[in-house]
């Protein structure tokens, strides 16, 4: 890459900067338990994680040996009964919840339904059900839906306009769906104030923790969290639609009244009653057969993260991230970026995100370059970190190819401005 005389000394810090905080990382090997190919900086873990190395063996086990022979006596020999169990429990143990209080299963969307519902109907009297207005869609058209379904009115207030709202209507809130993290623009929210708020007013706190689960310690239990979904495939690494998961505290498990009671959740599921009787723990938060291959992989998955702790990870992630800021502010200064994550740390999730108005275009020729993040519309470029498998080496390498491509007005080319499916 070609560089200006005056930025030259400033990369060459930087550079020698990437490389000593490289050196000095305790999570440097961890990299190893990914397959990345060559050539790629992945900053998009924060939406589709990047393949663990123990994925796919576990995946050909359960394929040709626990399906092809084992037959249907896999779901005794090899506990395929017991698997939304036992990866909720290893999910749990990441998100500071002890055992017996997560299910792995479905779909965010799905798990979120169930648990809003279920919030709802433990509130009978109250009618509000509050959520982010800058909450990821699907989290608000549920929200809506189940509003319908209950009986309740939806308000869309922004986290920091929580705490007036619920001093003037707090006595009317049934529940309250939130994210800890903008997944625009990765703004850390302050879970134990809001959680902590909604349960003074005698609401319920539901935290959706897809942008948090693998990437920040979240102390589900001692924040005493009503109940939490989130997603397999992101900071988790499962795979491309890898099952969600749910949080029950187990003080509400006994209470909880989902709407979608599936047969795997009743006490006796084997009796084959034509009555539904709940499981009397989380067991009853599990719906109809779970697909098995994908709690598989991410049960495997899971095991990138034995030996670390969340703390550890969360240390890494800020770093890199604040290095990424620095990065961004030595070598894209003038280009019509500015970044719009916040600065501090405690209110930073694990994700830079840039603004610029050519954000989709830029994305489509950093990608190109084999730089690989996403864009959010209508103009961010947004930078997912995973501590478990980024560099600091790719912090840099990724603004650089940024600058690169800005200065050689690589988004003017109409191969990059064509919208994908997906974007
Ligand atoms: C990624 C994400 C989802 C995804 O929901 P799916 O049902 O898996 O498509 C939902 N909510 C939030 C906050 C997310 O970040």
């Amino acid at each position: 890459m070609t560089v200006s005389a005056e930025t030259a000394p400033a990369l060459d810090e930087l550079r020698a900067r990437a490389s000593a905080l490289d050196a000095a990382d305790p999570l440097a090997a961890r990299r190893e338990r990914f397959v990345l190919p060559d050539g790629t900086v992945y900053l998009d873990g924060n939406s589709l994680g990047a393949l663990p190395a123990a994925v796919p063996a576990a995946l050909a086990d359960a394929v040709h040996r626990q399906w092809g022979t084992g037959l249907i006596r896999s779901w005794n020999e090899h506990q395929w009964w017991q698997a939304p169990l036992r990866v909720g429990d290893a999910i749990g143990g990441l998100l500071g919840a002890a055992p017996g209080q997560t299910v792995a299963g479905d779909s965010t969307s799905v798990q979120l339904f169930n648990a809003l519902t279920g919030a709802a109907r433990s509130r009978p009297g109250r009618r509000l059900l509050l959520t982010d207005p800058g909450h990821f869609p699907t989290d608000q058209y549920i929200a809506d839906s189940v509003a319908r379904l209950v009986g309740l009115e939806v308000h869309r207030i922004a986290a920091d306009g929580l705490p007036r709202f619920l001093a003037e209507r707090g006595d009317d809130v049934a529940v309250a769906g939130y994210s800890p993290v903008d997944y625009r623009t990765g703004e850390l929210h302050d879970m134990a104030a809001i959680t902590c708020a909604v349960q003074e007013a005698g609401g319920l706190m539901l935290w959706d923790l897809c942008h948090a689960a693998g990437a920040l310690p979240v102390r589900l239990d001692e924040l005493g969290v009503d109940l939490a979904v989130g997603c397999g495939y992101k900071f988790l690494s499962g795979g491309p639609g890898a099952p969600a998961f749910t949080y029950i505290a187990r003080r509400h498990q006994a209470a909880f009244d989902q709407p979608l009671t599936g047969w795997n959740g009743h006490a006796d599921p084997f009796g084959l009653s034509g009555d539904y009787t709940p499981a009397p723990g989380v067991e009853r938060a599990r719906i109809g057969t779970p697909s098995i291959l994908s709690l598989l992989a991410l049960e495997a998955a899971l095991t990138a993260f034995e030996g670390t702790s969340m703390e550890q990870i969360r240390a890494k992630s800020l770093s890199l991230t604040g290095f990424f800021i620095d990065c961004a502010d030595t070598l894209l200064d003038g280009l019509g970026f500015t970044v719009v994550t916040p600065r501090e740390p405690h209110r930073r999730g694990s994700q830079v995100a840039l603004r610029h108005p050519d954000a989709y275009p830029l994305v489509r020729a950093l990608a190109a370059r084999g730089v690989i993040g996403d864009m959010r519309a209508p103009d961010l470029l947004r930078f997912g970190v995973n501590a478990l498998y980024v560099s600091y080496d790719d912090m840099l390498t990724a603004v650089r190819h940024l600058r690169e491509a800005v200065t050689h007005e690589e988004h003017r080319d109409p191969r990059f401005r064509q919208r994908a499916a997906v974007t």
